[in-house]
């Protein structure tokens, strides 16, 4: 985990509690870096708070108090972006071609191939809000947070957009889903001897797919047909409107933790599979496969109790990764829910 840089932990952290992210303007044509500069001392201070909260150093008080504030502190950030690329949409609207520069499609260590959303389309449980990998790392880097903002205003304007407005959109994003494609095969020639998989791709990484259904499945539906069905889909969500993810398209893995165990469970569609997020390594003997999520310092928690555990997540492996594991269990269509 990188170091807090260039600010005081205090600094940090009183810049948090009363932070208000004020509206800009964008005066140039939306491009990353411009929008990127617009935002930069707010951007740079989350990523000192990202720091602070991931620091064994840190006086662990401070740590915590930084932890709970991730969420909101991103939120607020990445709204006023998206505020202003509107804004700047409103008056030229040609420029939304501009949003489609750059890598649409990134990937995470874990699992490869992946698209990244904002993460106000996430709605969090209290445990997964300052714990998700969203604030770790390269994940939390001012690029990343812009591209993730201009993927969801994307997503946006296809979701209330006309039939024109959203062939516009997908014109523009083809050539990105065929180099994805691409990308998806070309992992499958790194794979370690003996083991294989379909190609595959992650929504999402970062954010909520099931917070835009229709642009996701309009995505998805084109992987399968440049793939001939090969390419698995695969969500992770903790969303209500999962339930809009057809299973068509589809692997849906519907995410549970201790915090979500009430209302939420209501959420999860009958074709989903349903996963746990165990991030004190209690692990639920309900859910088709637990993850000991280890977003905090690096630490593994030890399972403990009855239940699947994913591999990539035990503290019993050195290499982090599903193909390092072998293991493709999420990326294939559940059996009744597991
Ligand atoms: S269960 Fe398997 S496929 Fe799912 S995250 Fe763990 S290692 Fe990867």
């Amino acid at each position: 985990m990188r170091k807090v840089t260039g600010r005081p932990h205090e600094e940090v952290l009183q810049w948090a509690e009363s932070y208000s992210c004020a509206s800009r303007r964008l005066d140039s044509n939306i491009t990353a870096t411009k929008v990127a500069l617009l935002f930069d001392h707010d951007l740079r201070m989350y990523w000192n708070l990202c720091a602070l909260s991931r620091s064994k150093k840190a006086d662990q008080l401070l740590a915590k108090k930084a932890h709970k504030l991730l969420f909101t502190t991103r939120v607020k950030i990445e709204r006023q972006v998206a505020f202003a690329i509107f804004a700047r949409l409103e008056r030229y609207p040609e420029e939304r071609k501009y949003l489609a520069a750059g890598k649409f499609f990134g990937r995470s260590l874990k699992q490869g191939l992946s698209l990244r959303l904002p993460l106000y389309s996430c709605k969090p449980t209290d445990s997964c809000s300052g714990a998700c990998y969203a604030h770790d790392g390269l994940d939390a880097s001012r690029a990343s947070v812009v591209r993730g903002v201009f993927n969801g205003v994307l997503a946006e304007l296809y979701e209330r957009g006309n039939r024109q407005e959203r062939d516009e959109i997908v014109k523009l994003l083809t050539p990105h889903c065929d180099s994805a494609i691409r990308a998806a095969y070309r992992e499958l020639d790194k794979l370690p001897l003996g083991w294989q998989r379909a190609p595959r791709i992650r929504f999402a990484h970062v954010g909520e797919a099931a917070a835009y259904p229709t642009f996701s499945s309009a995505i998805a539906k084109y992987f399968k047909v440049k793939t001939n069905g090969d390419m698995a889909c695969t969500v992770y969500t903790r969303h209500k409107d999962a339930v809009a993810l057809p299973p068509s398209l589809f692997i849906v893995n519907f995410t549970l933790d201790r915090d979500s165990l009430g209302e939420r469970k209501k959420w999860v569609p009958s074709w989903a599979r349903t996963v746990f997020s165990a991030f004190d390594g209690v692990l639920s003997s309900e859910a088709a496969i637990n993850f000991i999520e280890h977003h905090q310092n690096g630490y593994y928690a030890e399972p403990s109790g009855e239940g699947a555990l994913c591999p990539a997540t035990s503290p019993l492996v050195e290499e982090h990764f599903c193909d390092s594991c072998r293991c493709d269990f999420c990326f294939k269509v559940p059996e009744k829910g597991k």
